[in-house]
């Protein structure tokens, strides 16, 4: 057992932080057992009361709520872990889906754990695996990486380090970046198959798949609603080795705006090369024989 199990097991007298997902969309996606802990606990934790007092008021439930949300997260906190100290449950929620994936939570349960104040969450709705297992994209592995920075440049470093992933990536976005998001994808990902879970548990539901091109010519013509955008993994090419010299590479992904590390390791790993050499052979430096 470790330290940390053996602290929550310790604290029978503290309250429990309860991590409770609510519908994206569709309220019969609320799971029985999240009706009843909410109505249950002593006190809810909301990213949006007033948003959650019409899901409380559809399911009968009378707790009362304090707000909790990426403005007020670390003036919260030692209330709240004092109230769970003394006793009080806690559920935390967040407007939509599974609280901490794109929405506020993590520092609470960080801060509970480091507590010895048992932590127990509940599964539920969360838009990026219902929209996975829909895609038709192989599923494993996968990486979530949720929305992406909104700076132009901070957005490119972020894509170029994930290009090389040989995985499916899920993306959180909204409809007004939509179009926008999925020509720097391409950009830089080069084309690729991908999907957009559109609506998803609502009555406009809709997958559209198909080439990143094919989805930005979707998109330009006016999205609307919510969507998940989900890209396949790149065709594994079996590698001729490039006549573009290693240093060149690194500068092209520098100037695409990623991190001098980030692109170092990446060409490292597409030339099948240690990563100082890379360095080396960025830097000018001279290997010893
Ligand atoms: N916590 C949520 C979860 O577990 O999925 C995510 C919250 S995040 C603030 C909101 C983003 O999730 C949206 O911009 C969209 O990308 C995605 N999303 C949420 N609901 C959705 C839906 N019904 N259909 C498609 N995407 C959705």
């Amino acid at each position: 057992m470790t330290a940390q199990q053996m602290s929550s097991f310790a604290s029978h007298d503290t309250g429990t932080l309860y991590l409770v997902p609510t519908p994206i969309g569709n309220l019969d996606d609320m799971t029985f057992r999240a009706v009843k802990t909410l109505k249950t606990v002593d006190l809810i934790a909301a990213e949006d009361t007033r948003n959650t007092q019409k899901l409380l008021n559809h399911f009968e439930i009378e707790t009362k709520q304090i707000s909790f949300h990426e403005h007020n997260t670390q003036a919260r906190i030692p209330e709240l872990l004092a109230r769970l100290e003394q006793g009080e449950s806690i559920a935390q929620v967040s407007d939509a889906g599974m609280p901490s994936i794109s929405d506020p939570g993590k520092e609470l349960v960080k801060a509970a754990i480091e507590a010895g104040i048992p932590v127990v969450p509940l599964p539920g709705a969360n838009a990026a695996l219902t929209a996975l297992i829909a895609s038709g994209i192989e599923p494993q592995p996968f990486m979530f990486y949720g929305f992406l920075p909104r700076k132009a440049s901070e957005q490119k470093a972020a894509l170029t380090a994930l290009a090389e992933e040989p995985q499916a990536v899920i993306f959180y976005e909204s409809p007004y970046r939509v179009a926008k998001t999925l020509t720097t994808i391409r950009d830089i990902f080069g084309e690729r198959q991908a999907v957009l879970a559109r609506e998803l548990t609502k009555k406009f539901e809709e997958f559209i798949r198909g080439s990143l091109s094919e989805l930005i010519d979707y998109a330009s013509a006016g999205a609307r609603g919510e969507f998940v955008i989900i890209v396949a993994p790149g065709e594994k090419k079996a590698k001729a080795p490039s006549d573009v010299p290693v240093a060149t590479q690194v500068q092209t992904r520098i100037d695409a705006g990623a991190r001098p590390n980030d692109a170092i390791k990446a060409v490292a790993k597409e030339n099948g090369l240690k990563r100082q050499q890379v360095y080396n052979a960025f830097h000018g430096i001279q290997e010893e024989s």
